[in-house]
């Protein structure tokens, strides 16, 4: 069906006032928006790690001002200059620098470039696209890299850190619905039964893996997803079997390194880093297909909130401060 182009609707609008983040859900028209060849009616977005930075002005993250983050959505087309998308279809949009460079998906209109978009992929519905997101994308990619990198499930344990966040938790449902053997790194207990859940065999703790590694430790894993970085990647290293991988994606515990190169010259250790901003389109549409297939229904049900423009202020601060679990959908319906 063909909607109508409202004459107002709401955005959350970043600010900048004396050097500090400001948000605020503001009314806007069409003519406030970017320049772009698709308009979309936005249905859903969601909250990721980056948002969250966003949000609560940390980090560099928003290069011009003011900024309508939300680094991911899912609507239908009210209007198409490009040749591929017509009123009425389905799309979805993550990363390019959107909701960084260019503007997001907290509004309930947004005008866009057609080259970011990708169909809504089928079997996959938009409030579900955004339950997976650019944290669940991500998780897939770190999974195909594994894969590239032949670490089947007969191989042994794969860890996932920061196990309880949007990326980690999807890595955990993948992964074991593929049949690996699943130990999550979690630095809270009141992640540890929703872990088990979504199917994770072991779980340890954040204090165990944040121990200052030797350049070398016993073997444990035959691969690893790491979404937290610093001396918990170190350890994962130094723990990691011969001929293994880490996909490696994120930094929630910290930028730095701190490693030697010996895992890598005696164990053959592959370190692999997942970029999902500014992956090309047709691996994008290969791991998309893949999260139809391999993410667990019960799983997205699991690992799902749904919260409104207003509220995204208080989970981005939640969030920055390690206490949101799972991954949290905004709803612009
Ligand atoms: P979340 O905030 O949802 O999850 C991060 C998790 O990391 C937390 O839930 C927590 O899990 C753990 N954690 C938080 N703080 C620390 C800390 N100080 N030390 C150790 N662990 C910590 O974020 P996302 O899952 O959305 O993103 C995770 C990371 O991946 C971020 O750094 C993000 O920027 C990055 N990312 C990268 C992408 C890419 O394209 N490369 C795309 C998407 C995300 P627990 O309490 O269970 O330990």
């Amino acid at each position: 069906m063909i909607q109508e182009t409202p004459a107002t609707f709401k955005a959350l609008v970043l600010r900048q006032e004396d050097g500090k983040t400001v948000s605020a859900v503001e009314q806007l028209t069409v003519n406030d928006l970017p320049e772009g060849d698709v308009l979309i009616s936005v249905e859903y977005s969601s909250i990721n790690y980056k948002d969250s930075m966003a949000v609560t002005g940390t980090g560099k993250i928003v290069r011009t001002w003011p900024m309508v983050p939300g680094i991911d959505l899912t609507g239908t087309v009210l209007e198409s200059q490009a040749d591929n998308y017509k009123a009425g279809d389905k799309v979805l949009l993550t990363g390019w620098g959107v909701g960084e460079q260019f503007w997001g998906g907290y509004s309930q209109v947004q005008r866009v470039q057609s080259k970011w978009l990708i169909p809504l992929p089928e079997g996959i519905e938009s409030k579900t696209a955004m339950v997976i997101g650019t944290a669940g994308l991500t998780a897939m990619l770190c999974v195909m890299a594994l894969e590239d990198a032949n670490i089947t499930p007969d191989r042994g344990p794969v860890i996932v850190t920061g196990a309880g966040g949007g990326v980690g938790s999807v890595a955990v449902a993948i992964l074991s619905k593929l049949g690996y053997e699943v130990t999550a790194l979690s630095g809270r207990d009141s992640t540890h039964d929703y872990l088990k859940g979504l199917g994770a065999k072991e779980i340890v703790s954040r204090e165990e893996m944040m121990k200052p590694a030797r350049p070398l430790e016993a073997q444990r894993w035959a691969g690893a997803i790491d979404t937290v970085g610093d001396v918990i990647l170190a350890r994962v290293l130094a723990e990691t079997d011969y001929n293994g991988a880490v996909a490696a994606c994120g930094l929630a515990a910290g930028f730095k390194l701190p490693t030697t190169v010996m895992p890598f010259i005696l164990r053959n250790v592959r370190l692999q880093g997942v970029d999902s901003v500014m992956c090309p389109n047709e691996r994008r549409q290969a791991a998309w297909k893949r999260l139809a297939q391999d993410l667990p229904q019960a799983a997205l049900t699991e690992i799902n909130h749904v919260v409104s423009l207003e509220e995204i202020q208080q989970v981005a601060e939640d969030m920055m401060a390690g206490k949101t679990q799972g991954r949290t959908v905004v709803d612009l319906t």
